[in-house]
């Protein structure tokens, strides 16, 4: 009898044995796939992509030609990625899947009836068809996230801001929600660098990156366009709401103590915003914001200004 919840954890190499027939059931004549052909069939599909909602989503459909399943969800928390398909079920059973020692993410079958011990005996046995797949779209998904990430304060690079801000636009428009920018710019950040060194100043500018993220609901949207200069994209954000947004970071960049080479420091930023006009493009958008980030320097500095 099973419990409604369980957790298991398999490990690939252990899993192995399983491939010699270890734990594998008779499957019964009435089942319309037998475990060995459903293996050798999944093996074979599952190689065929790097998408993890593609070979997840491929193993929750093939899987139930032998365990009918309510839902199937997956999650590899240091890649932040997080996976649901089908509806929830009253009983799970968790597995925690790892190869060689590296945690390849924790994965739940739910559904209203209990599994009975075949039915476990298959699951188990089928999930080492997702050994090589999913280690795959794992290292595929960091190798292509570090490349799209500014390494020393760990936001969005150039390229990761150009693709974000194209699909943004394409969203606002469709949803017909608004888009608005922040354009960001540490207020003389050269004196800081000048006064206590340029590793200081790059520790300075990690904080003040960290920071930003801190205040903000999505920290994916956050990139680091220059040297010391930020890009804020805020989704389904009218303008109103963006300068309230703006603002708090301004403030609390203000208000936040510093460290440059073990002493405290007083810092303040300049922000201009911007909100997506009706047909504008990509470059127009951050053009004014960039504009009025140069009018916040002008007049003064430790400000927000709103483009007309
Ligand atoms: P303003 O208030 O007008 O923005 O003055 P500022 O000194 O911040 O502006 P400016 O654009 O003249 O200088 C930016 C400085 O930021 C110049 C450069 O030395 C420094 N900087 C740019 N990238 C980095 C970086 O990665 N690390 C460090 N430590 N400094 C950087
Ligand atoms: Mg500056
Ligand atoms: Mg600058």
């Amino acid at each position: 009898m099973k419990s409604p919840s369980q957790t298991n954890a398999i490990d690939f190499d252990s899993a192995k044995l399983q491939r010699l027939g270890f734990g594998q059931q008779q499957p019964s004549l009435e089942r319309p796939v037998s475990l060995a052909k459903l293996r050798q069939q999944m093996s074979m599909q599952l190689q065929t992509s790097l998408e993890p909602q593609r070979i997840l989503g491929l193993f929750f459909r093939e899987v139930q030609r032998l365990v009918p399943l309510d839902a199937l969800s997956y999650e590899h928390k240091s890649s932040d990625l997080r996976l649901e398909f089908g509806q929830r079920g009253h009983h799970s059973i968790s597995y925690s899947l790892s190869h060689e020692g590296e945690h390849l993410g924790e994965l739940v079958f739910r559904r209203n009836q209990r599994f009975s011990e075949q039915e476990q005996g298959n699951l188990e046995s089928l999930l080492a068809t997702l050994l090589y797949p999913m280690r795959n779209t794992l290292l595929y998904r960091a190798a292509t996230q570090s490349a799209l990430r500014d390494p020393l304060t760990d936001t969005g690079n150039r390229i990761a801001m150009d693709q974000t801000l194209q699909r943004e636009i394409e969203l606002s428009r469709r949803h017909q929600q608004p888009l608005s920018l922040l354009m960001l710019d540490i207020d003389h950040f050269k004196q800081i660098n000048d006064t206590h060194g340029h590793s200081a100043g790059d520790d300075v500018l990690k904080a003040v990156a960290a920071s930003i993220k801190n205040q903000l609901r999505n920290v994916d949207m956050v990139f680091r366009y220059g040297g010391e200069e930020f890009l804020i994209l805020l989704s389904n954000t009218s303008r109103e709401a963006a300068a309230l947004v703006g603002e708090r970071l301004r403030f609390a960049a203000q208000t936040e103590e510093y460290i440059a080479d073990g002493r405290p420091i007083e810092l303040t930023i300049s922000l201009g915003c911007s909100t997506l006009l009706p047909g504008e493009s990509a470059e127009s958008l951050v053009r004014r914001a960039d504009n009025a980030l140069y009018v916040a320097k002008r007049e003064g500095r430790n400000r927000l200004t709103m483009a007309g």
